[in-house]
């Protein structure tokens, strides 16, 4: 991962660059930098190169910018986990396709999806929950049914292995439950987000084998979820075609592979290059810097499982100084709102100086409260790459377009 300490050539900044932005604004407030051209370059990598059908996980980030963005890329389908996520992605998309992939659902929030807002695809991994699904929609037999298995979450950053999901060897019961219900059958699993090798899909095919085998049912659907990677410091995964070539080569193994469809759903992937954030230094205290967004803005994974995230100092003149390790406190009052990182920055850097924090376009801006009376500022659209970029092509340049020189 390169790492670059920018220089604000306040008279040659490009407009539309991070320099730009820190040079005409001086925030005071962190700024939520966008750069709409990352989205659609994701979107249309998994839509041309995804052997299936790929739908957005809407809870990575909601923005209705990127929403209707990923649409307009040719992202048909949206992966909605909350009654507030149909209404929201209906309202921006009204013709896209919803599923509702929360297993455990309100039969009301069910009722309001299926008869208000045309859903048609559910997801469960219980017969109680299919149970309500067939009150709620009155039993309809026009549904999409997608059985949920636990997988491992073994290869993953960010565990989804405890929560949902039927075993593969007790799955037998709820998917010939659903058969009966179901128009189409559908097995989805979660792999776990950020998932660090292509293996991870390979080894949860196989238990989707063994449930389809063990029912001796025909599927219709087989849906590998998300956790998809992106880039960070210490997470360097291989490429997505890797990943997309060992799915290709596990769906096309299943004995229903002539006839059944490949979904996948990733949040993460689509939308982490999306945005950065722009944050001010208010204090340093040694290695630690005081900055003034943090746990309960856009930075809860940075403090609650350690996540890292790449850095860079936009300041002015530049700077010399070797870089060393920092860790961050974010403004409120409480002791919780810290960030271990290490977060790597010259060694000069001090009060007043701007930091770039990369890669939070997913689960970051989604997460923001606004405890203590800490908000975000203003969101500004960028030109200038990502910090980091599992989709630029071998022929644009290596170095990001947003070292920005005198
Ligand atoms: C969170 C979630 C996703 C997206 O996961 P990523 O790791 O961000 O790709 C997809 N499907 C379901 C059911 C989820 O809960």
């Amino acid at each position: 991962m390169h790492k670059h300490h920018s220089a604000l050539g306040l008279a040659t900044a490009p407009t539309g660059t991070t320099g730009a932005v820190v040079a005409k604004l001086r925030p005071v407030q962190p700024v939520t930098l966008l750069r709409p051209h990352a989205a659609r370059r994701a979107a249309r990598f998994f839509v041309e190169k995804f052997p299936g059908r790929p739908m957005y996980a809407v809870k990575a980030n909601p923005s209705p910018e990127l929403i209707a963005l990923l649409w307009e890329s040719g992202v048909t389908h949206f992966d909605v986990a909350s009654i507030a996520e149909v209404r929201l992605v209906a309202g921006i998309v009204p013709e896209a396709t919803l599923c509702f992939m929360h297993p455990v659902k309100a039969e009301e929030a069910i009722a309001e999806a299926y008869h208000v807002h045309g859903v048609r695809t559910f997801s469960l991994d219980t017969e109680e929950e299919l149970a309500k699904i067939v009150r709620a929609t009155n039993g309809a037999r026009d549904l999409t049914l997608c059985v949920r298995l636990r997988v491992s979450s073994d290869h993953s950053k960010l565990s989804l292995a405890s929560k949902f999901g039927v075993d593969a060897r007790d799955a037998a019961p709820v998917l010939l439950a659903a058969r009966q219900v179901a128009d189409t059958l559908g097995v989805c699993f979660h792999v776990g987000s950020q998932a660090m090798t292509p293996a991870a899909y390979t080894q949860a095919m196989e238990l989707v084998r063994a449930a389809i085998v063990e029912a001796g049912v025909t599927v219709d659907v087989v849906d590998v979820g998300g956790g998809f990677p992106s880039v960070y410091p210490g997470m360097e995964p291989p490429s997505l075609e890797a990943y997309f070539a060992a799915i290709h080569e596990a769906f096309e193994s299943l004995p229903v592979s002539y006839s059944a469809e490949l979904w996948c759903e990733p949040g993460r992937a689509l939308c982490a290059e999306y945005a950065s954030l722009l944050v001010r230094v208010e204090k340093r205290r040694g290695e630690e810097l005081y900055i003034n967004d943090g746990a309960y803005g856009a930075l809860f994974d940075a403090a609650h499982v350690g996540w890292r995230f790449p850095t860079e100092l936009v300041r002015e003149s530049g700077s010399d100084a070797k870089d060393m390790a920092f860790s961050f406190y974010g403004p409120t009052c409480d002791d919780l709102d810290h960030m271990a990182g290490p977060f790597m920055l010259p060694a000069d850097i001090a009060a007043g100086d701007y930091i770039e924090i990369g890669m939070l376009g997913a689960y970051g801006c989604a997460m923001r409260t606004g405890f203590n009376g800490f908000t975000a500022g203003e969101s500004v659209i960028v030109e200038d790459e990502p910090m980091a970029s599992l989709y630029r092509t071998e022929t644009e340049p290596a170095v990001p377009s947003n070292v920005i020189t005198l």
